[in-house]
């Protein structure tokens, strides 16, 4: 048999964000061993899904699912959390082997307190635990940060090669495959990383819309060579002041250097001549409102970029409530986070009249208390599942109790306790509310909210809002980026 360990975490950090990544919020997201790992990914799509699948389909591979947390988008790691998490992973690995190889199931942009890249650090651990004959395989999210560290201590990584992410499974399934080849001596993998001064705008990540397309299809004919095992374009996760923030390109073929550093070198080349189609801003509030209300045909979603939830943002942003409130503009759908107004709701009832100032509590990037007068229509545990496509392949959801209220002004509200994004409809239809019928909904988040809103939507559109997640990234103050990195310094061209 061949016996394989999985352990890891997963955390995007926004070091923007005020909200850290603290060990609580880490065991009440997800604090898994072997039965839990099972029960959460065994019919989910996510990277831990696709380890279990590849493993289960070859009779001689045993996969020991062995601990795993993650905690959605937030500041960074606490020294507190990293320190008993690392401790955590590392040791069951330590612990129970020998291993024949190791399965990390990584998102690759979180940062630490302790380490700006425990990603990295935990390669690095595992490695040293495991020694230098272990084939050690990584899945990463396609906003991976990469380091070094992490390339150099592991075999192979492979990166969700889609945005919204709707292959983590896929890039898995090959990552478990292409280290069970090199278990039994069929390959031995050598890989390239370039790390290009470029920095890919949120708002042109989508790998359907070019330009991304377009370097997705170069990136396709370079995978297709002979030789090659596996290739990521990686465009990175601009709300981490960290070095390795941008993006960059991973290239692993079988015992052929040359041929991946050839390879890597043309698809930064590729990408650098794409940089200012990379590069492109938004639509102001309030074009995007007056644009949704005159449509002919409804709903029409708009991205609230700036409290993009899955990027590390509050969740409570009520600038585009304002902004309509102003405009005259009425019939948004939205969910808010705001455990107070939430309180309020139950101790109301459904049908109970309630009259409040829900969002923009959190921090002071959000947009100030937007004051309501309604109906409670719902309540609920804020518990729901979803069968159909996800950004990341998640099924199970929580957003802590919540309720649904109808304005007084003709707005539809979903008030939730944890915060949440649009990653799926059923934060709304769990609670009586059918999107479909909205006139203008409103999407937390850039391209997490699209396997779920583009089927119903009549138009999107990507709102330049203001926020931890802000798509205008001259609005941060970096320290530890690299520098010169494009758009964000001057540079010289070529
Ligand atoms: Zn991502």
């Amino acid at each position: 048999m061949i016996r394989i360990a999985t352990a890891g975490f997963h955390h995007e950090s926004n070091t923007f964000s005020t909200v850290p990544a603290s060990l609580d919020k880490f065991r009440h997201s997800g604090w898994l061993d072997g039965d839990g790992i099972r029960a959460e990914y065994g019919t989910a799509r996510t990277s831990l899904s696709g380890f279990l699948a590849a493993c289960a389909e070859d009779p001689e591979v045993e996969l020991v699912p062995l601990f795993y947390t993650h905690l959605t988008p937030m500041a960074a790691i606490t020294h507190e959390a990293i320190g008993v998490i690392m401790e955590q992973a590392v040791g069951v690995i330590r612990d129970n082997g020998p291993w024949d190889a190791v399965l990390l199931p990584q998102h690759g942009a979180a940062v630490s307190e302790t380490w700006p890249d425990p990603d990295g650090e935990f390669v690095r651990r595992v490695r040293e635990v495991v020694g230098p004959d272990v084939p050690i395989g990584v899945a990463l999210d396609m906003h991976a940060n990469v380091s070094a560290a992490m390339i150099e201590n592991a075999d192979i990584t492979t990166v969700y090669q889609t945005t919204p992410h709707i292959d983590a499974f896929e890039q898995a399934v090959l990552c478990a495959r292409l280290i069970l080849r090199m278990v039994r001596g069929e390959i031995h993998p050598t890989t390239a990383l370039r790390t290009p001064p470029l920095v890919v705008n949120i708002l042109n990540q989508g790998t359907s819309d070019e330009p991304m397309a377009s370097l997705m299809r170069i990136a396709d004919a370079e995978r297709a060579r002979p030789g090659v095992l596996t290739l990521s374009v990686v465009e990175g996760y601009p709300y981490a002041d960290v070095a390795e923030m941008g993006m960059s390109f991973i290239v692993t073929t079988d015992d052929d250097p040359a041929l991946a550093a050839e390879i890597a070198d043309s698809l930064a080349a590729a990408a650098w001549k794409m940089r200012a189609a990379l590069n492109t801003g938004g639509v102001t509030m309030d074009a995007a409102l007056t644009r949704a209300a005159a449509a002919a045909a409804h709903p029409v979603a708009l991205f609230d970029m700036g409290d993009n939830v899955g990027g590390g943002s509050t969740a409570d942003s009520t600038f585009l409530l304002h902004a309509a409130r102003r405009l005259g503009v009425s019939g948004l759908l939205q969910a808010v986070y705001d455990p107070d107004a939430v309180a309020a709701c139950q101790k109301a009832g459904v049908g109970g009249k309630v009259s409040f100032a829900v969002g923009g509590k959190v921090d002071d990037m959000h947009g100030t208390p937007f004051p309501v007068t309604g109906t409670v229509t719902a309540l609920s545990d804020g518990d729901y599942e979803e069968t159909g496509p996800t950004h990341g392949g998640y099924r199970f959801f929580s957003d802590g109790p919540s309720a649904a209220m109808r304005t007084d002004d003709g707005h539809t509200l979903v008030l939730i306790s944890l915060p949440g994004g649009t990653r799926s409809l059923q934060q709304f239809r769990s609670l009586g509310i059918e999107p479909r019928e909205a006139k203008i909904l409103i999407a937390k988040g850039v391209h997490s909210p699209r396997p779920q809103v583009e089927p119903i939507a009549k138009e999107m559109i990507w709102v330049n809002t203001p926020g931890r997640t802000s798509a205008d990234l001259s609005t941060f103050t970096y320290r530890h980026r690299r520098r010169p990195i494009y758009p964000l310094d001057p540079m010289a061209e070529g």
